[in-house]
C-alpha cells in the first residue's frame, strides 16, 4: 500500500487506516487522470518519455481477493518514480471511489448509501473515512478557497458544496491533486514532489 516503493503481494495489507510507509527517496504518486496518454510525463517536466518500472499490488477492496496493480514509472534524467493510481482507487484506502461516493452522499442526507450496501469490512472503512473527512474540513477549505462558500457549517455541509463545485469524487480528487497536492482524506507525502 506504499506510494513508491511497493514489495507485491506479500508487502499489501488491507487495513484502511494504516499500511503508510515511508516513500522511498524520489518518488510520488499521481491519478491516472492526470495525465493523456500511455504513460506519464515527468513532474518535474523533464523532457522525454518515462520507462516502465514494474508495478505494485494492493487489496482492490476491503474484502475478497482481488488485488489492484499500480504501475510504476521510472524518469531517467532525475531518477523519479511515479506511480499511478488508477481513478476508482484513493491513496492508502481500499474503499473504491463510486462507494465512497454514495456512502458520503448518505452521510450527508441526499442518497440512500451504496448499493448493494456495504458488508461488515467495507461498511467499517467507510465509516472510518466519514470520521476522517469529518476532520479535514479546514484543509480541504482551504484547498477549495473561493469554490466553496465563506460559510460552511458542517461536514454534511462541506461534502455539498464540494460535490456543488467538482461534479464527483472522482473530480474533487483530481481537483486536490492538481491544486492542493493531497487526497480526500489525507495529505500525504507521497502526493508531492519530494525535494
Ligand atoms: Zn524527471
Amino acid at each position: 500500500m506504499d506510494c513508491g516503493g511497493g514489495h507485491g503481494v506479500t508487502g499489501a495489507i488491507r487495513d484502511c487506516r494504516l499500511g503508510r510507509r515511508a516513500v522511498s527517496e524520489g518518488a510520488i504518486q499521481i491519478r491516472a487522470d492526470s495525465f493523456v496518454g500511455e504513460r506519464p510525463p515527468c513532474p518535474r517536466e523533464c523532457p522525454g518519455r518515462l520507462h516502465r518500472h514494474g508495478f505494485y499490488r494492493r487489496y482492490a477492496a476491503p474484502a475478497g481477493s482481488e488485488f489492484l496493480t499500480i504501475a510504476r514509472y521510472l524518469c531517467r534524467r532525475c531518477g523519479l518514480t511515479v506511480s499511478v493510481l488508477p481513478v476508482e482507487h484513493l491513496p492508502y484506502r481500499p474503499v473504491k471511489v463510486p462507494r465512497l461516493e454514495a456512502f458520503l452522499d448518505g452521510q450527508a442526507g441526499v442518497g440512500t448509501g451504496p448499493d448493494p450496501p456495504p458488508g461488515l469490512l467495507e461498511a467499517g472503512c467507510l465509516r472510518r473515512a466519514w470520521a476522517r473527512f469529518q476532520t479535514r474540513g479546514s484543509h480541504l477549505q482551504k484547498a477549495f478557497d473561493l469554490r466553496l462558500p465563506s460559510v460552511i457549517d458542517s461536514a454534511r455541509d462541506l461534502w455539498l458544496q464540494m460535490r456543488r463545485a467538482k461534479r464527483s469524487l472522482a473530480g474533487i480528487l483530481d481537483f486536490l491533486a492538481r491544486v492542493g497536492k493531497q487526497s480526500l482524506l489525507g495529505d500525504y507525502r507521497c502526493l508531492r514532489l519530494p525535494a
